[in-house]
C-alpha cells in the first residue's frame, strides 16, 4: 500500500509553498523487519522519578531496549538511580523545579540539536503527608507538559500511575486528572508525530514491557491509550512477542489488514494460518506466497466466518494441520453503510454477523485446540466507540466486539487466556484509498497526527497483542488511530 502523499517530500516542499488551511503530518518513525530485543537505539528516555521497584523496572527495561536513560529525580534513591547509571544512564544536573529539571534532562541527554525521539516517563505521586496533594500534582502535570511541549519529533510522553494512587479518594481525584490532562495532551504533541499515553499499573513488569512498546517505533501511529498493566496467569511480559513457531489464525487475511498482520506474524516466525472467503482464494494465494518466499510459514483455509460450517472448516483444518492454536485474530469485517430509513433487515444482519456473530462461531469451534496462554485479538473500529453517520449496524458490530473482548478475557482469566480489541481509525487500506480525496483530507484532519495509519500500524498493534510481549495486558481496547479528534 502506498504511503500517504501528503508525506512525500515533493509534495511537502509544494504544498507548504502554498497558504492553504490544512496541516502537514509529520512522517511517523516506524519500525521495519523483525520485532528486535534493542527497538529503542536511537532514541532518549528521560525519567522524573526513580523511588521504588516500578520506577527501577520502567527504567531499566527502557534502557535495555537501547535508549539512553537520564534521570531527572534529584531526591531520587541513589541505589535504584546507582543501578541505571552503573549501566550507562546518568543523572541530569539538580534543578529546582520540575520543568527546568526535565528541560535540562533532555539537553543533557544529547548534544545541542540533537533531534533523536525522547520518551518522558513521568511517575504521578502523590506526596506523602500533604494536605495539597492534588495540587501538587497536577501542578507536577503542567511541568512535564511544558517539557513535553518542546520534545523532538516522534516523542512520547507516558504518564505512570502506581497502585498507591488507587483505593482512596485522592488517589483518584489524582487518576482522573492525570486521564484529563492526556486526553488533551495527546491531541497537542500528536502534531509533532508524538503522542501521550497513560498506564495504570497493577504489575512492574508488565508495565516496563507495556512501556517499553509504547516508547517503540512499532507504537507510531498509536496516540493517547489509557491502558492497564495487569499480572498475568501465563507468565511475565516479555521484551519481544516471542512469536516463533506459535500457531495463529487470522480471519479475513487474503488482503488489507489481515493481510498486513499475516505478514507481520510471519515475519516473527509464527505459523500463520489465513482464512478468507473462497473467492478471494486468488489474492489469498498471493499473500501466502509472499510469506513463503521471506522463509515464512503460511497455509490457507477458505471459509465463510459468518457460517456454523465456516467456523468448524477452519477448526478442522487447523487440528489436522497443527494439532492447537496459540492465537486468534479475529480480523474479517464488511460494511454494508445505510442511513436507518434505508437500512434492510439483510444489510443489518450481514454485518452483524460477519463483523460480531463470527467471532462466536470461530472461537466456540477452536475451543478444542486452544492452548493455555492463548491470546485473542478482535477487531473492533473507532465507529465503535464514537459512531458514525449511516452506519448504525458497523458500529453496532464493533462496539459488541468491544465488549466480547472484555467478557472474553474475564472468562478465560483463570486459564491464562487474554482477550483484547483493536479499534483502527483511518487507515490506508484499498478501500480507503478509494475515498475522495476531499473525504479523506477531512478524515485526516481528524487525527491528532494529521495522518492516515498504515496496514502495518495495526500490524505491529497485533503482533503485540498476541505475543508474549503484552502478557499484562488484557480485556481491553487499543485505538490505533493517530488520535482521533473525538470518541473516546
Ligand atoms: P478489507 O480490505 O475489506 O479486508 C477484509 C477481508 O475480510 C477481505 O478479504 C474480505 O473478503 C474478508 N471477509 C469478508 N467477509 C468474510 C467472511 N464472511 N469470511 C471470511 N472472510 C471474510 O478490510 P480492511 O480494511 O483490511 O479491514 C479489516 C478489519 O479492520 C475489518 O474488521 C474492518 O472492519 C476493520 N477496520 C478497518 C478500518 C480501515 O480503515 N481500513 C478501520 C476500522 C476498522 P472480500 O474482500 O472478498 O469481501
Amino acid at each position: 500500500m502506498q504511503d500517504d502523499w501528503s508525506l512525500n517530500p515533493n509534495v511537502r516542499k509544494l504544498l507548504q509553498r502554498v497558504p492553504l488551511p490544512i496541516s502537514l503530518p509529520t512522517p511517523l518513525r516506524r519500525g521495519q523487519g523483525r520485532t528486535a530485543v534493542t527497538e529503542l537505539v536511537g532514541t532518549r528516555a528521560v525519567l522524573t522519578h526513580v523511588r521504588d521497584a516500578l520506577d527501577l523496572a520502567l527504567a531499566q527495561a527502557v534502557q535495555h531496549a537501547g535508549a539512553a536513560v537520564t534521570i531527572v529525580d534529584a531526591a531520587g534513591d541513589t541505589t535504584l538511580t546507582g543501578r541505571v547509571v552503573d549501566a550507562g544512564g546518568q543523572l541530569a544536573p539538580a534543578t529546582a523545579d520540575l520543568p527546568g529539571g526535565v528541560l535540562s534532562a533532555i539537553a543533557a541527554s544529547g548534544a545541542t540539536g540533537d533531534r533523536r525521539p525522547v520518551t518522558l516517563i513521568h511517575r504521578v505521586t502523590r506526596p506523602h503527608g500533604s494536605d495539597v496533594a492534588v495540587n501538587d500534582a497536577t501542578d507536577a502535570l503542567l511541568a512535564v507538559g511544558h517539557a513535553a511541549a518542546s520534545l523532538p519529533p516522534n516523542s512520547r510522553l507516558l504518564l505512570v500511575l502506581g497502585m498507591e494512587l488507587r483505593g482512596d479518594a485522592t488517589g483518584a481525584l489524582i487518576t482522573a486528572a492525570t486521564q484529563g490532562f492526556a486526553r488533551s495532551a495527546f491531541k497537542e504533541l500528536g502534531k509533532t508525530g508524538s503522542a501521550c499515553h497513560v498506564i495504570r499499573v497493577e504489575d512492574a513488569q508488565a508495565a516496563a514491557a507495556l512501556a517499553t512498546f509504547l516508547a517503540g517505533p512499532r507504537a507510531a501511529f498509536l496516540n493517547g491509550l489509557d491502558l492497564l498493566a495487569q499480572k498475568s496467569l501465563a507468565g511475565d511480559a516479555a521484551p519481544t512477542p516471542e512469536l516463533d513457531g506459535k500457531v495463529v489464525l487470522v480471519t479475513g487475511a487474503a488482503r488489507g489488514i489481515g493481510a498486513a498482520i499475516a505478514e507481520r506474524l510471519a515475519l516473527e516466525g509464527a505459523h500463520v494460518w489465513i482464512n478468507d472467503i473462497a473467492q478471494s482464494q486468488a489474492a489469498a494465494a498471493d499473500t501466502v506466497a509472499q510469506i513463503r518466499a521471506r522463509g515464512g510459514q503460511a497455509e490457507f483455509i477458505a471459509a465463510d466466518v459468518g457460517t456454523l460450517s465456516g467456523a468448524q472448516a477452519i477448526a478442522d483444518a487447523i487440528r489436522q494441520g497443527a494439532g492447537h492454536v496459540d492465537g486468534v485474530i479475529h480480523n474479517a469485517g464488511i460494511t454494508r453503510d445505510r442511513t436507518l430509513r434505508k437500512m434492510s433487515v439483510a444489510q443489518w444482519r450481514q454485518v452483524l454477523q460477519v463483523n460480531f456473530g463470527a467471532m462466536h462461531l470461530v472461537q466456540t469451534a477452536l475451543a478444542p485446540i486452544l492452548q493455555p496462554g492463548a491470546s485473542m485479538v478482535l477487531m473492533s473500529s473507532v465507529m465503535g466507540i464514537s459512531g458514525n453517520f449511516g452506519q448504525t449496524n458497523y458500529s453496532a458490530s464493533k462496539s459488541a466486539v468491544i465488549e466480547l473482548a472484555r467478557q472474553w478475557a474475564c472468562e478465560g482469566f483463570a486459564r491464562g487466556l487474554r482477550a483484547n480489541a483493536i479499534a483502527p481509525g483511518f487507515i490506508l487500506t484499498d478501500m480507503t484509498a478509494q475515498m475522495p480525496v476531499i473525504n479523506r483530507e477531512m478524515a485526516k484532519q481528524l487525527t491528532a497526527m494529521l495522518q492516515p495509519g498504515l496496514p502495518l500500524d495495526v500490524a505491529d498493534l497485533a503482533c503485540f497483542l498476541v505475543g508474549a510481549q503484552s502478557r499484562g495486558v488484557t480485556g481491553q481496547v487499543l485505538r490505533c488511530d493517530g488520535g482521533m479528534a473525538f470518541g473516546a
